[in-house]
């Protein structure tokens, strides 16, 4: 199929230019190779182009078309996922709830999927404390084959009732590409895990799935990976993704990860994609969890995604970073000051005339 295939270039037309020149430059951006891609802005039509082709010689011939501003390459590796491709943020919408807008999101529920009573209890809990998602994996990623693995088809039906009963929307892994499709019934966002996110069938796979995508950062990859990885799915025609910064491997085993804010920074500097933090599995620790929490709010991203339990010393997988009921309470709370600085950060700078 010709998706992604290295070359991006990105066509900023006059704010006056007409529909013929246009249709004019995208013919021409056409009959080079490439695929076009079409950003109606405010002023002016922005065309994002990505093919194969002689990128020097088309610039050249479409910088002298009539209407074009300027025509550019867009340098970094990745191309529809980067500030250059689109620099203002995006916004993906889940339902009622949008993240990378003006709403803090907070995604909250147990590691995993375990009893009816269990997962509907979280839910309750949390959606009265002000998350907007539930989390709970159905299908779990385990170190060892002989841990839980999940309860599958039936935790996604539980998942299913909790989201009838509480109007939550739910976040849940899918660990291959032959499941999407089945997730993707029941999920409003597909999780893929730290240690999918270059299982590259599966990233493909999403890219067709018609659902919202949560890539988590793999332990040992580089954010330019987690990118390049992003830019799969978007290549393959799903522009709906949301970063997640979980922690990596480092030298440090105090705690599980090392959680890398600055990476979050770094991140909003150079993709438009929305970027939430889990400081669940990034510290191990419960106690760490609001700490980072509030970090991962004044460094601007644009959610969390923590776990919950109502009983943390049983959970089957995560107990120890797990929170409890009133932990999860105690911490929106707790937040809420700093979410109201964050939502002034984010406002757009009003233009008041003098
Ligand atoms: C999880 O969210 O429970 C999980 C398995 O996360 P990660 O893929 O980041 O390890
Ligand atoms: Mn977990």
């Amino acid at each position: 199929m010709g998706v992604y295939q290295g070359e991006a270039m990105i066509i900023s037309m006059k704010a006056h230019a007409s529909q013929e020149e246009i249709e004019a430059v995208c013919a021409r951006i056409q009959e080079s190779g490439y695929r076009v891609h079409t950003i109606q802005g405010d002023e002016r039509v922005v065309i994002g182009a990505v093919g194969t082709g002689d990128v020097t010689e088309c610039l050249e011939s479409l910088q002298a078309m009539p209407g074009v501003e300027t025509a550019v390459r867009i340098s970094a590796p990745y191309k529809f996922v980067s500030r250059e491709f689109k620099p203002e943020r995006s916004r993906i919408r889940v339902n009622g709830t949008v993240v990378g807008d003006s709403e803090f999101v907070i995604m909250a529920g147990p590691c995993a999927v375990e009893s009816e009573r269990q997962i509907l209890q979280t839910a309750e809990a949390v959606a009265r404390a002000g998350a907007r998602v539930l989390r709970g994996g159905a299908f779990k990623p385990r170190t060892s084959p002989y841990d839980f693995q999940g309860l599958e088809l039936a935790g996604l039906k539980l998942l299913r009732r909790a989201k009838e009963e509480t109007g939550l929307d739910i976040v849940t892994e899918v660990m291959s590409d032959g499941d999407v499709e089945l997730v993707a019934e029941y999920a409003d966002i597909l999780q893929i895990g730290a240690r999918n996110m270059q299982n590259f069938a599966l990233l493909k796979a999403a890219g067709h799935a018609g659902r919202p995508v949560m890539l988590k950062r793999g332990m040992s990859s580089t954010l330019k990976e987690l990118l390049m990885s992003a830019e799969y799915i978007v290549a393959h025609g799903n522009p709906n993704v949301i970063l997640c910064e979980r922690g990596i491997r480092t030298f440090e085993t105090a705690t599980r990860n090392t959680c890398d804010l600055a990476g979050v920074a770094l991140l909003n500097e150079v993709t438009h994609l929305p970027v939430i933090v889990d400081p669940s599995h990034a510290t191990g620790k419960r106690s760490l969890v609001p700490a980072v929490s509030r970090a991962a709010v004044a460094i601007g991203a644009d959610g969390i995604i923590v776990e919950v339990h109502p009983q943390p010393e049983k959970a089957v997988s995560d107990g120890a970073q797990s929170l409890t009921i009133p932990q999860f309470e105690a911490m929106v709370k707790e937040l809420a000051p700093y979410i109201e600085l964050w939502k002034k950060a984010r406002a757009p700078v009003s233009c008041a005339s003098a």
